[in-house]
């Protein structure tokens, strides 16, 4: 059976199927950690083989569950189950049970793999205790599978309990993935990265966010609890060749409702989370992944950022320079730069370098109307789109101006600011630039210079190199943001 850390070994917790507390279910169920083989697991079986030899014998003659005889029982006609369809695996073969009290029934797949329908037998067994320790009048445990690539099986088991006037009180979703050829059940861990959390957190809020039903809810700061970066939020999905599908519990995310929210990724939206390979998930990857894999979290690393372009000779210059170091840089550009040299963005989106936005004029946006305001950034965003297919991914005020109304306006991206001002668009000295940067340069820091300046073009090809001799990862701003853990959401500003 599969480890889940959200079943602590706890006995004075009651659980419900997937581990979301349910007041309404008051289930005594745990699952049970995947067993290590240890000394004291041994130990443990050499104790317990007298009892279960001889619970065995109490069951035996009275078979805790009958099979495959569904027809007449009083929950087959509770539940009308002639709509039920499986996506099944392969031959289609699947199992009813029915318990013995006739209050709950379970449907399972039957997948020809010993060692996976083991597995499945222990979930089943863990579900219907479950449905034992339920108050409802009657539980319904069905399923579907997917495979992904014909290497990977999802069962992903639905359960739901009715009262007795046939409402459908509680809804929950379980998931098991399998590896077919390895036979073996796999953990979050085997499929997706740490870095996925974060990934399905942000998609998820949006996908509330973007709902007019659930939008308003989405500020609660429930959802927001139930919706962070974390592992146990994001347990229960399921694998097919085009995409993974989340299973959210209502209840979880919003504190009441049995409806369960089925939420699907594109697989070529994952590829820099996943842990296995999917062939549509190779299609995603690009050349230049926005986040690079290979930079190391615990080395230091500084983002070097250049505003006001791009230029016609200058940003060119610095890009051969850090594309020569394996190096990347985030570029801050602005409206009337950006509309004369398209090219130019395209060369920094090529590079892997960071687009953002540096508003349309460079005004003060904190003098201007909230009309005003939006147009300055989107009209960036439109020319950085035709140009490169992206729009950008972060914005920094001009003069660092900004207030409360700029920050709620200009949502859509973080709002980048600096650690260190190297002045050097009033120096136009490449020797005082260099200088500042060196002197200046620590683990984590944003870094402000401008890539129209020649001083700065020139400073570019000696501080770089010297950067990295010195030990420092040339990151984006996104990158630095990422390995650091550090999130910031859209109108949120970083460092300041
Ligand atoms: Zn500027």
């Amino acid at each position: 059976m599969r480890r889940k850390s959200k079943y602590k070994y706890n006995r004075n917790i009651r659980y419900s199927y997937s581990g979301v507390q349910n007041t309404y279910v008051n289930h005594y169920c745990r699952r049970k950690k995947k067993s290590k083989k240890t000394i004291i697991a041994v130990i443990s079986v050499l104790f317990l083989i007298s009892a279960a030899i001889s619970a065995f014998l109490i069951l035996d003659g009275m078979s805790l569950f009958s099979i495959n005889n569904t027809n007449n029982s009083n929950i087959n006609r509770f539940i009308d189950f002639d709509t039920t369809k499986h996506m099944s695996y392969s031959e289609d073969k699947y199992e009813t049970k029915i318990y013995e009290s006739e209050r709950y029934l379970i449907n399972y797949p039957i997948i020809k793999i010993d060692e996976i329908d083991r597995e499945i037998k222990n979930e089943i067994e863990y579900l219907a205790k479950c449905a034992e320790a339920s108050s409802a009048k009657y539980t319904s445990v069905d399923y579907i599978t997917e495979t992904a690539d014909d290497k990977y099986l999802s069962v992903v088991f639905k359960a739901n309990e009715y009262d007795i006037n046939k409402n459908n009180t509680v809804s929950d979703v379980i998931t098991m993935i399998f590896d077919l050829e390895s036979k073996k059940q796999l953990e979050s861990e085997d499929i997706f990265n740490n870095n996925f959390y974060s990934f399905a957190s942000e998609y998820v809020r949006n996908y509330f966010n973007n709902n007019t039903d659930t939008k308003k809810l989405t500020s609660e700061e429930s959802f927001q609890s139930a919706t962070t970066a974390n592992k146990l939020h994001f347990e229960e999905f399921s694998l097919n060749n085009k995409q993974c599908t989340i299973y959210l519990n209502q209840k979880a995310i919003f504190g009441s409702g049995n409806k369960i929210y089925n939420i699907s990724i594109p697989l070529s939206e994952l590829s820099n989370f996943l842990n296995i390979s999917l062939k549509e998930a190779q299609k995603g990857k690009t050349a230049n992944p926005s986040i690079r894999d290979d930079i190391d979290p615990n080395k230091p690393m500084i983002a070097l950022t250049f505003d006001d372009g791009p230029d016609e000779k200058n940003t060119q210059i610095i890009l051969d320079v850090l594309q020569a170091n394996n190096a990347r840089a985030t570029f801050f550009v602005v409206g009337y730069q950006a509309e004369a040299y398209p090219d130019v963005l395209k060369s920094i989106s090529d590079a892997g370098c960071q687009i953002g936005n540096h508003t349309k004029n460079h005004a003060n946006l904190t003098e201007l109307s909230d009309e005003e305001i939006k147009e300055a950034a989107e009209s960036v965003d439109k020319i950085v789109k035709n140009a490169t297919g992206s729009p950008t991914t972060a914005l920094r005020p001009p003069y660092g101006a900004f207030n409360d109304k700029v920050e709620s306006i200009l949502n859509r991206t973080p709002l980048i600011f600096w650690d260190v001002d190297t002045e050097d668009w009033s120096d136009k000295d490449t020797e005082k630039t260099i200088k500042s940067v060196i002197n200046q340069a620590a683990d984590g820091k944003i870094i402000l210079l401008h890539d129209i300046q020649d001083s700065t073009a020139e400073a570019a090809k000696t501080f770089i190199p010297k950067l990295i001799a010195e030990g420092y990862q040339l990151v984006t701003v996104e990158e630095l943001l990422y390995y650091k853990g550090i999130t910031v959401g859209g109108g949120e500003t970083y460092p300041w």
